[in-house]
């Protein structure tokens, strides 16, 4: 399996794009083509679920995309990372009936209470996997609006061959986030707050991955979720998902809460797989770039200063960084139209249009999109009607994919992502439902923990000398 840019780079390796990000030409790494599930397959797959459980599975989906890791070690990694231990469940990813056709599938089991632990799990051991491998080291520079930081910094705690630098908006993030991240006391774990939105983080690690000297002077890498091997491992529960649910071997529909497109791209993926979906469901907050592409066709981000803070933060986004994979699809997989929209159209007009494209491209017709919007107060009655009616507390992220994936309920059973536990976001909860959400008791100490932050004020320039004063391991060296 060759993996390719969504701009035209490649073709490259599996493990050359797992520590490289982002394609030197800016676009994201897609597989050349995907790999096509027959119902035999998917037979196959379900008793591999059901008799050897859900790590198992995990390898044989990973392996239908990676061939340059043996099968075994593949198993030995996702053995690793998905353990009863760090997800209180053997099942990593159960899903359960909450209503009449509507599922929950709780993908925020993990060690840090957001569905990133799926994905992030994997990566950190892919990671120190592939760095051992080759000698090497490398220094994560990343962005978060909350739950990838600290995801990442918990996957990556043992890897003694990777530093993290991870950029957070000063002042957006939960109370439980951000103890959760800066509570970490270790010298190759530096969290950088930035004045600003996620996009500014996000727009900072875009600007270090552009100087390719800088890029290749400290072997930067990504953990965002453009990086495909995050994508890939979420692509597992969207099978294991539909295993659990349809015993009739029917399509399923999902709803998923989303902000940088990464969680339902790997729907989308799945779904071009040959996996039983009817529909996939965007959800969005008030910041609604992606639910307004998909009801008019035109893709405006936003900046910035539009962006709203709200009771979802890890929604608030207003430039949803794996978009382009999915619009690669919608063009036929055209890298040069695709280098011209979003290498050159995007940033000078803030503005995509499928109207005015010469491929016909409706995502509803095409690959089954379908989306809505909620807003604070359908979190707040969404929460509160969910607990009373169904005796089960969401977060205010689930709610939003619950408001929107009620909405479209149709034959065929609707499965809403879990997405974070509500320990991490107190103050909508206390609103909704008059208390605040029970503390697991492994989370207990989180709130007490002392903080570590450096704060940048400056730009790109600041940002590279913290790495260059912070970093322990010697340009690109190898240990
Ligand atoms: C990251 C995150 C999302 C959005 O997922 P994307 O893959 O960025 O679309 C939704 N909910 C929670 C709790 C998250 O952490």
């Amino acid at each position: 399996m060759r993996y390719l840019s969504t701009r035209g780079a490649g073709p490259m390796s599996f493990t050359d794009i797992l520590l490289e990000g982002l394609a030197p030409d800016g676009g994201l790494y897609v597989p050349e083509s995907y790999p096509q599930l027959s119902g035999d397959d998917l037979e196959a797959l379900r008793e591999i679920l059901i008799d050897e459980g859900y790590s198992r599975f995990a390898a044989e989906i990973l392996g239908l995309f990676i061939d340059d890791i043996p099968f075994h070690d593949l198993e030995t990694i996702t053995r690793r990372a998905y353990t009863k231990e760090k997800f209180g469940t053997h099942l990593i990813a159960p899903v359960h009936p909450l209503e009449p056709n509507l599922w929950l599938a709780h993908l925020s089991q993990g060690p840090t209470a957001a569905f990133k632990d799926m994905a992030m799990q994997v990566l950190g051991q892919l990671f120190d996997y592939e760095l051992g491998r080759r000698h090497q080291t490398m220094t994560i520079v990343g962005a978060t609006s909350g739950d990838t930081g600290s995801a990442a910094e918990y996957a990556l705690l043992d890897a003694e061959r990777v530093q993290v630098f991870m950029l957070s908006p000063l002042g957006r993030m939960s109370p439980f986030q951000r103890g959760q991240m800066y509570g970490i006391d270790n010298a190759r774990i530096i969290n950088i707050t930035v004045p600003g939105s996620f996009d500014d983080c996000q727009d900072l690690v875009k600007a270090i991955n552009a100087d390719q000297e800088f890029k290749a002077r400290f072997a930067i890498g990504a953990v965002n979720s453009i990086n495909w091997a995050r994508l890939v491992s979420q692509v597992v529960y969207y099978l294991s998902s539909w295993v659990q649910v349809s015993a009739d071997r029917g399509p399923v529909s999902f709803c998923v809460p989303s902000g940088n497109f990464g969680n339902i791209c790997a729907g989308h993926v799945a779904r071009m797989m040959g996996l039983p979906i009817s529909h996939l469901v965007c959800a969005t907050n008030e910041n609604n770039v992606l639910a307004e592409f998909f009801s008019t066709g035109v893709y405006r981000v936003r900046a910035s200063t539009e962006t709203f803070v709200t009771s979802s933060p890890s929604m608030d986004i207003s430039k949803a960084s794996n978009f382009e994979r999915f619009f690669f699809d919608l063009t036929g997989r055209d890298a040069q139209t695709v280098a011209h929209l979003f290498g050159q159209q995007l940033p000078a007009t803030g503005v995509i249009s499928t109207r005015d494209q010469p491929y016909d491209g409706d995502p509803a017709r095409l690959f089954g999109f379908q989306a809505g919007v909620s807003t604070h107060a359908n979190r707040v009655a969404t929460i509160a009607d969910v607990y009373k009616r169904d005796d089960y507390l969401i977060d205010p992220h689930t709610a939003d994919a619950v408001k929107v994936g009620r909405e479209h309920v149709g034959a065929e059973p609707m499965i809403i992502m879990e997405t974070a536990l509500p320990v991490k976001f107190g103050s909508i909860t206390q609103e909704a439902i008059g208390k605040v959400p029970p503390v697991p008791g492994r989370f207990a100490s989180v709130l007490e923990a002392e903080q570590h932050t450096v704060r940048l004020d400056g730009g790109i320039d600041e940002l590279k000398a913290i790495i260059e004063r912070q970093s322990i391991f010697e340009a690109a060296s190898s240990i």
